[in-house]
């Protein structure tokens, strides 16, 4: 069986999809909920399954507010597909099932050894635009990346970052501090150019890559495309 990994929906609607990965991560995960209430915007988070053991009220949040939960993996290793576990631990929180899963650092080939990923229930999803939001400490910049991205459009999956997996806390607290300052402005330019913010679960994926390791290589090098 192939692997099929979407990067957006259908292009016909004008719909966009913020994602936020690595969460959940209080009180920063909280300030971005509070920022997408105060423009009526959903969203979709890709929690990992170790924050969601030590932060399940924080989970809790970002479900109550009524937006999507994703599965990122337990710990974030990067020779480690444990999304079996991570699903035990989002679900023991949530008490409902992952309909998505985004494989951390690009290591799409984490998915084959593992039967959550493998689900026919369970949508592979990366992005087709990618500010690389976390490597950047200017807001500015992070807008401009975003809406300058080349293949910014109806369908369009933004993959940003409300947290880290790094266990030191001042810099899981401090690296999203960028991305949380220029969220207000992006959604609102976002909204301006007729886009509808919307979670993963009211869209139409369409057109997923078959997984190779050819073209995983090639998405890690091109991780980020904007201009
Ligand atoms: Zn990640």
């Amino acid at each position: 069986m192939s692997l099929l990994v979407y990067t957006h929906a259908r292009r016909d609607q004008p719909k966009v999809a913020l994602t936020f990965d690595d969460g959940p991560n209080p009180p920063r995960t909280d300030q971005v909920i509070e920022i997408l209430a105060s423009r009526k915007a959903r969203a979709t988070f890709f929690v990992l399954g170790k924050w969601a053991e030590r932060w399940p009220q924080a989970l809790e949040r970002i479900v109550r507010a009524g937006h999507v939960i994703g599965n990122h993996s337990y710990l974030h290793d990067p020779d480690l597909g444990d999304f079996d576990r991570a699903e035990a631990a989002i679900a023991h929180v949530t008490g409902r099932p992952c309909r998505f899963l985004r494989a951390h650092l690009f290591h799409y080939h984490l998915c084959l050894e593992s039967p959550f990923a493998r689900s026919p229930l369970v949508k592979i999803v990366d992005s087709d635009v990618n500010p690389a939001d976390w490597s950047q400490t200017d807001p500015a910049e992070i807008i401009r990346r975003t809406l300058d991205a080349q293949d910014l459009a109806g369908g369009s999956i933004i993959d940003l970052h409300d947290s880290a997996e790094t266990e030191n806390d001042a810099l899981r607290l401090a690296r999203p501090l960028p991305m949380i300052e220029a969220l207000p402005p992006l959604i609102d330019a976002l909204q301006a150019r007729g886009f509808a913010l919307v979670g993963l679960d009211e869209m139409e994926l369409v057109e997923p890559v078959t997984w190779s390791a050819a073209w995983q290589a090639e998405r890690k090098a091109t991780g980020y495309k904007g201009k």
